[in-house]
């Protein structure tokens, strides 16, 4: 890739950056398809988020993708925020559109590209979120809109659960979407036996922790579970899937969501259609060679 000064820019704003994947996807496709773009890591501390949004319009970027832990916060620098991306409290794109700053949520919709790629139909059924942060939130909204019959969120903090599910619901309602019935739990209470589709949206399993598992071990699955999803993706096979599919129960990784909301953010900035297969290889392709410091933040 060759950095003219005719380069169009986009990139990648979280706290770290390092690990992301992101940048190889992006570039990937902008070379597939001849374009004179380039995606670059823009690592921005929480404090520092309003004046990179500034640098971001002074030096002429197209938009940017935002992560961990920008994604509610960057709502306060927004002129305009998509009804989704308002509904569900969180942004993950953003582009200039005639100088105005326009937040976007591709998160959902990626989520959704990704249960259908799993050959998971949610419609009229139940399923369960482990965790309650803006990945849940994402996910959450995406089953809403998917028709799940009842959806229950599973999170050690009772009352921030309670908060998000509140928040939530109220934000997809008022932007005209109907929105099940959603419950909170907290890890010990029992899950109804007919949950379809378990979603993982805490960070635990995630490497270095690859032994770690958001669902006890020990615990049996309930019994009407036929898919796993965990949005994790590093390691591509974690203790939770094992443990699904040693129950015979279908495990999908997290490479999905990533490579959907990226193919959308990529139509949104350059209008093209993006080329998928060339993302997924180049996500397939594993992390940059970085120390891990916190994956957690690597998207
Ligand atoms: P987040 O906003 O920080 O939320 C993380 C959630 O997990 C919070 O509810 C947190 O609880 C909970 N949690 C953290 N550590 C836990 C532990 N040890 N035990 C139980 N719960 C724990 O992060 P996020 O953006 O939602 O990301 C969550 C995961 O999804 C990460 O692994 C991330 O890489 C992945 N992700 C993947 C994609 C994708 O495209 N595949 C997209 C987004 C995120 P507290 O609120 O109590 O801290």
């Amino acid at each position: 890739m060759e950095i003219r000064g005719t380069t169009r820019l986009v990139g990648l704003m979280g706290w770290p950056v390092a690990h992301s994947r992101s940048p190889q996807m992006h570039n990937a496709a902008f070379a597939a398809l001849g374009l004179d773009w380039a995606y670059v890591p823009l690592p921005v501390r929480p404090e520092d988020l309003e004046a990179a949004i500034r640098g971001l319009r002074a030096l002429g970027f197209v938009g940017a993708n935002v992560t961990v832990p920008h994604k509610m916060a960057v709502l306060s620098y927004l002129d305009e925020i998509s009804p989704l991306a308002r509904a569900v409290g969180a942004v993950n794109t953003l582009r200039f559109v005639e100088g105005r700053l326009i937040g976007e949520n591709t998160d959902v919709d990626g989520f959704r590209a990704a249960l259908a790629e799993a050959g998971c139909a949610v419609r009229g059924q139940a399923a369960a979120i482990l965790g309650a942060g803006g990945a849940a939130r994402a996910v959450l909204a995406a089953l809403a809109l998917e028709g799940a019959a009842e959806i229950f969120v599973v999170h050690r903090s009772v009352e921030r659960a309670a908060r998000m599910v509140a928040e939530l619901a109220e934000g997809l309602s008022r932007a005209g979407l109907t929105v099940p019935p959603v419950h909170w739990r907290s890890p010990s209470d029992p899950l109804p036996e007919d949950i379809a589709l378990l979603v993982n949206a805490t960070p635990v399993g995630m490497a270095p922790e690859v032994e770690a598992s958001p669902w006890p071990p020990e615990r049996p699955f309930p019994w009407g579970l036929q898919h796993v999803i965990d949005l994790i993706y590093e390691p591509p096979r974690t203790r939770l899937m094992a443990l699904a599919e040693a129950a015979g129960i279908a495990a999908h990784n997290g490479l999905g969501m990533l490579l959907h909301q990226g193919a959308r953010a990529f139509f949104l900035w350059t209008g093209r259609e993006p080329p998928l297969e060339v993302m997924r290889r180049a996500l397939e392709g594993g992390s940059p060679a970085v120390p891990f410091d916190n994956p957690a933040a690597a998207r």
